[in-house]
C-alpha cells in the first residue's frame, strides 16, 4: 500500500516518517525539497516538552537548547512558570527540517520537488496532478492514500472542498506571525512572552549563539519599530547583527470543514489552525500524524475525523480563548492577572506543555 505525502514541512516529514514505519511505500512531493541548508519558514522554534517524545518515537534527535518554562512579561512586571515534568526544546526550523528529512530518508521514504495542483480520488486510490512539472517528477502521481500536510493555505484542503469561510469577525481579527533571528548569546532558558499594547514577542534561544524573536500581531506590523518599543529587548538586542531573514506567515485562523474526505487526510496546519499564540503547532501536527496514520493502517480513515478533534480540543479551546482576550478589551491586564493568578497561570502553561 503507498502513501503520498503533500508538503515537506515539518509535519508532512513527520506523517512521511510514522507511514513508513507502518510499512507503507512513501512519497513525499515538496516545492521547495531543494533548497540548500533546508526549508526555512516563520516560526517561533519552541517545541514544547509534550513534543519531544513524540520525535523520539519516530527516530529523530534534534539539537537544540532546552527550554524550562514561560515567562509572561510587560514594561513592569513579569510571571515566570518552570515545566513539572521536563524541558521542551529551541530548535532552528532549518535543524529540525534537516533531522526529519535525514530520518525520512534512513528509512527510505521517497522525496520528489513538485507542487500538488489538482486532486481526484476514486474508490481505489488518489491522482494527484502537480503544476508545472519539473521534469524530474512525473505530472500525475498516484497513491493508495494522500496525507495533505501543505500548511496555512492549503491546496489539498481546497481541491477535496473542504475549505469553510472563517466568519467576519475573525476576518477583522486576522493575526500574523513574523520572525528573525538575531546573533546574541540567550540570556533566558525561558520562554519568554513580551506583551506590547500591539504585538506579542517571543524570544526562544535555538544555539549558544543565536537567539529567535517571533512576533504575533496584525497584519503590517513593523517588526523592528515593534521591538524597539519593548526596553527590554531593545537593549538585549542594541547592535547585534540580524542571523537570518526577516520571514512571515498568514493569516492564521484556517478551517477545513472536517478533516478528511474519502482516501484524503489533512493533517498539520492544512487541517485547520488558530494562532500561534500557544506554540503548540509543531506538537500538535505530530499528534495529528499519528493518528493519521493508525486510522489509515487500519482501514478506517473517517475515525481521524474523531481522533482529530479529540487530539486538538485543548489546543483549539485555549487558543480561541487567548486570542479573544488578547483582541480585547482586557489585553493589558493580561501579565498582571497572571501575576496574581500563579496557579491559574501555572496550569494554563502545564496545558500546553502536555
Ligand atoms: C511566527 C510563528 C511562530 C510560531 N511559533 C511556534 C512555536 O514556537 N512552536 C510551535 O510548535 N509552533 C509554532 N508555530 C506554528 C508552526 O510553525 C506550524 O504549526 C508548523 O509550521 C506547521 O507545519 P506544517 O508542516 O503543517 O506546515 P508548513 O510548515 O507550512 O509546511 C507546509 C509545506 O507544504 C509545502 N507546500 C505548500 N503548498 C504545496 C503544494 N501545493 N504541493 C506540495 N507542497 C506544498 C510548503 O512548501 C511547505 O514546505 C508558529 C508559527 C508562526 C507563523
Amino acid at each position: 500500500m503507498s502513501v503520498l505525502v503533500i508538503g515537506g514541512g515539518p509535519i508532512g516529514l513527520a506523517a512521511a516518517i510514522e507511514a513508513r514505519l507502518a510499512g507503507f511505500s512513501v512519497t513525499v512531493v515538496e516545492p521547495r525539497y531543494l533548497e540548500p541548508g533546508g526549508i526555512d519558514k516563520a516560526c517561533g522554534e519552541g517545541l514544547m516538552p509534550g513534543a519531544l517524545p513524540l520525535l523520539e518515537r519516530l527516530g529523530v534527535h534534534p539539537e537544540g537548547m532546552p527550554l524550562r518554562g514561560v515567562s509572561y512579561r510587560s514594561a513592569s512586571r513579569h510571571v515566570d512558570h518552570l515545566f513539572e515534568n521536563g524541558d521542551g526544546l529551541g530548535v532552528r526550523r532549518t535543524t529540525l527540517q534537516t533531522a526529519l528529512a535525514e530520518r525520512a530518508a534512513e528509512l527510505g521514504v521517497v522525496t520528489m520537488p513538485g507542487r500538488a495542483h489538482r486532486i481526484e480520488q476514486d474508490d481505489s486510490g488518489v491522482s494527484v496532478t502537480l503544476a508545472a512539472p519539473s521534469g524530474i517528477t512525473p505530472d500525475v502521481l498516484r497513491a493508495d492514500w494522500v496525507l495533505g500536510c501543505d500548511g496555512l493555505h492549503s491546496v489539498v484542503r481546497r481541491e477535496i472542498g473542504l475549505n469553510t469561510a472563517i466568519n467576519r469577525t475573525s476576518r477583522a481579527r486576522r493575526r500574523f506571525g513574523f520572525r528573525q533571528h538575531f546573533a546574541v548569546a540567550p540570556w533566558s532558558e525561558l520562554i519568554e512572552v513580551h506583551w506590547t499594547p500591539s504585538v506579542e514577542a517571543y524570544v526562544t534561544p535555538v544555539s549558544p549563539t543565536v537567539t529567535g524573536i517571533a512576533l504575533l500581531g496584525p497584519p503590517g506590523t513593523d517588526f523592528l519599530a515593534e521591538i524597539a518599543k519593548v526596553p527590554e529587548l531593545a537593549i538585549r538586542l542594541l547592535g547585534a547583527a540580524p542571523a537570518s531573514a526577516l520571514r512571515g506567515a498568514g493569516p492564521f485562523h484556517t478551517r477545513a470543514r472536517k478533516p478528511s474526505e474519502g482516501r484524503v487526510l489533512l493533517v498539520g496546519d492544512a487541517s485547520g489552525y488558530v494562532d500561534a499564540i500557544t506554540g503548540e503547532g509543531l506538537r500538535l501536527g505530530f499528534e495529528q500524524a499519528r493518528v493519521a496514520v493508525a486510522n489509515v493502517t487500519a482501514g478506517t480513515p473517517r475515525g481521524y475525523d474523531s481522533d482529530w478533534r479529540r487530539v486538538t480540543r485543548d489546543f483549539r479551546a485555549l487558543t480561541n480563548g487567548l486570542v479573544s482576550v488578547a483582541n480585547g478589551p482586557l489585553r493589558s491586564a493580561i501579565v498582571p492577572l497572571a501575576q496574581r493568578l500563579p496557579r491559574v497561570y501555572g496550569s494554563v502553561v502545564e496545558r500546553l506543555a502536555r
